[in-house]
């Protein structure tokens, strides 16, 4: 899953990106208001971190501006600004959740999938399609109850494909979920990633729909 953090304080952002890193997200990080406007112009995200007390432009007005022209994506203030008004005020300008600083990464990690629980429409953390069941916490795959150990990459993949059963994702869609900035994308890579899951997962639970991309079909 791609996301975008905005956040000027060095220590914490690279904290942030490590450990969101870690959990198998892909991580832009934007480190004042202007290159977060931009990276929200031009990039694919399923979730923004945002900071409120950025150079350039405020949080507050990022958020305010985004909501403003519709953008629906889930939007996560960190922030150390801890008053209840100013939870209240960032909450009301369209943040859909809200952690103070310092906060802790398990933490992070855990509100994080809670929001892309409910940006997917699902009240249950564990995915699952058919015989295929996939742990977003845990890292864990399984088929047919049995664990499937998946590199971080494939992981991320099937992840992105069992989020909508059904529904084919283009190879494009697919790079921009799993590379972000400055990480090279090999030509071929989504192709040799998708041939490694079919092996682990047998070939028919992901479909290649041709002209259009790969998708894990209900039934295989
Ligand atoms: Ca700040």
């Amino acid at each position: 899953m791609r996301l975008l953090l905005v956040e000027d304080d060095p220590m914490i952002g690279a904290g942030v990106q490590r450990g969101l890193r870690q959990d198998g997200h892909t991580v832009d990080w934007a480190r004042d208001g202007e290159a977060a406007e931009l990276a929200l112009a031009n990039g694919v995200y399923e979730l923004v971190l945002l900071d409120l007390g950025l150079p350039k432009k405020s949080g507050e007005e990022l958020l305010a501006g985004w909501r403003r022209r519709g953008v629906a994506l889930p939007v996560l203030v960190i922030t150390a600004r801890d008053s209840v008004a100013d939870r209240v005020k960032g909450l009301d300008a369209g943040a859909d959740d809200y952690l103070v600083k310092p906060f802790d990464l398990d933490e992070l990690s855990a509100r994080v999938r809670a929001l892309m629980r409910r940006k997917d429409g699902r009240a249950v953390p564990v995915i699952e399609v058919g015989a295929l069941s996939l742990d977003p916490a845990a890292h864990a795959v399984a088929l047919d109850g049995r664990s499937v150990a998946l590199s971080k990459r494939e992981f991320s993949l099937l992840h992105a494909l069992m989020k909508q059963p059904g529904v084919p994702l283009s190879r494009e869609k697919i790079e921009e979920s799993l590379y972000g900035w400055n990480e090279e994308i090999e030509s071929n890579a989504v192709e040799v990633y998708i041939h490694s899951l079919r092996r682990k997962l047998g070939a028919g639970r992901i479909r290649n729909v041709r002209g259009v991309g790969y998708m894990v079909p209900h039934e295989p």
